[in-house]
């Protein structure tokens, strides 16, 4: 049964009135910074807290359990519209923006993070094309996410490299107006789920091409004859999202399916991660505000030595650190956020929040385990899930020690520019 009352017709209507740009969440306003919510991004809020606490967060626990894909969760985020929100209005979506994407995200993954990366890798596979597709392409593969609840995959990472982008081996082979693929992609989320994916492969044989020209991106139907879906992997956390490889032999793609063109793949491919870093940064953020909250809540209630134990004040600097490192990240994905809506580019700011918040979700996950004593370490309470749910957000989109070389060459960058 759904309890949750708004619609995905009111969720449109937001859309339309409020464009991205125009309500993107920290306000300039000709006045000076705000931290206001617009009036729309507060019902954007609203909707995503009521459905992640009614929905998502009482089913988070047995999903872990079973590791069962949340298809019915999945299939009620999208009738609420809290699903594709950066798909352009033109081709069904919302046309929100990031910063609106990132205040959904939190409030899901506040509830499971497992269910919010599930729902979160459509955004990751839709990306390369909302950036770099062209009309036919956006018309046919984002347009058909609005119609039914499908999802997609972001196809880049192989057994043998991952933090490498460039070290891939799949092959794209030009035959007439066709490629042929061939080749093995990794850990992908919603891998054995997906309808389609982005697919990066190298279309150059030379080997001393630079990165920047040597790989192409391509729209690859999931159905494709020679491409064989490879089993869910059986992970540490986030157990109900789902991970698995894929391979193909022979796969033949339509040269229509090429986004930009031959040579773009590489670009296309990391320019992604400047939209969908915002959002994992602030998915981040909800575990760590979970974990805060749950920390909290036990720490009023359990007594030790005659006194909650909040009142042990070992403890509750525990919990003043989480709550400084909880806002911090929040001020982190917003930043991040605000800049791309602005058009500006935002690679320093996102892989900033992306690497914060991660390892923030990291340390306060850790805490609350620790607040809660024994019991943290038992499956019986929700803060063991936490812990484990965490570590992927400093491995996937980029390591945070990948996060920390983009910043060390943005910052160089800025101050040889004369920026700092
Ligand atoms: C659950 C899950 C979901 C994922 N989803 C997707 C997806 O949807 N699509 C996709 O394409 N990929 C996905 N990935 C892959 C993920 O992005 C990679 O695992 C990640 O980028 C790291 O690559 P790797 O595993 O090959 O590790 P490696 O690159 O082999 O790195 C191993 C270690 O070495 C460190 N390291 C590597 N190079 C350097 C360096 N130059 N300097 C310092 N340290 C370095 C890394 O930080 C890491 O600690 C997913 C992974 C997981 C586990």
């Amino acid at each position: 049964m759904r309890h949750v009352s708004a619609s995905r017709p009111a969720l449109r209507h937001l859309s339309t009135e409020a464009s991205p740009a125009a309500a993107a969440g920290v306000q300039s306003g000709g006045g000076g910074v705000c931290f206001d919510f617009t009036q729309e991004q507060k019902e954007i809020q609203q909707l995503a807290r009521k459905f992640a606490r009614e929905v998502v967060l009482p089913k988070a626990a047995e999903h872990d359990k079973t590791m069962e894909y949340p298809w019915e969760i999945i299939k009620t985020g999208w009738e609420l519209g809290l699903m594709n929100p950066h798909i352009p209005g033109e081709f069904g979506g919302m046309g929100l923006g990031t910063f609106e994407g990132c205040v959904i995200t939190e409030e899901i993954a506040y509830a499971c993070t497992g269910i919010q990366t599930a729902m979160e890798a459509n955004n990751l596979g839709q990306m390369p094309v909302i950036i770099a597709g062209n009309e036919q392409q956006k018309a046919k593969y984002l347009g058909r996410m609005t119609e039914e609840p499908l999802m997609c995959g972001y196809g880049v990472t192989e057994p043998g490299a991952g933090s490498d982008v460039a070290g891939i081996k799949t092959r794209a082979e030009k035959k007439g107006n066709e490629y042929v693929l061939n080749g093995q992609k990794m850990w992908i989320t919603n891998g054995a789920v997906a309808n389609w994916y982005f697919v990066l492969a190298r279309t150059s044989s030379d080997p001393k091409t630079p990165a920047s020209k040597a790989f192409t991106g391509f729209i690859v139907d999931a159905d494709s004859p020679g491409l064989t879906k490879g089993r869910k992997e059986l992970n540490m956390g986030q157990r109900c999202s789902n991970t698995a490889g894929f391979s193909m032999s022979d796969v033949v793609v339509p040269k229509e399916n090429v986004l930009i063109g031959e040579g773009a793949g590489f670009k296309i491919a990391m320019g992604a991660f400047d939209r969908t870093r915002p959002p994992v940064a602030a998915g981040a953020v909800g575990l760590s505000q979970r974990a805060l909250d749950e920390a909290t809540k036990y720490a009023l209630e359990r007594k030790t030595f005659g006194t909650e134990i909040v009142n042990h004040q070992a403890v509750s600097f525990i919990l003043a650190e989480m709550a400084m490192e909880t806002e911090l990240g929040r001020l982190a994905w917003m930043r991040s956020a605000w800049e791309v809506d602005q058009g500006r580019r935002n690679t320093y700011y996102a892989s900033i929040a992306k690497g914060f918040a991660g390892d923030a979700a990291n340390r306060a996950a850790s805490n609350a385990v620790q607040v809660f004593g024994g019991n943290g370490f038992n499956t019986e309470y929700p803060v063991e899930k936490l812990m484990r749910d965490a570590k992927i957000y400093q491995i996937y989109e980029g390591t945070a020690q990948i996060q920390r070389l983009i910043i060390a060459r943005e910052h160089l960058a800025r101050c040889k520019m004369g920026l700092v």
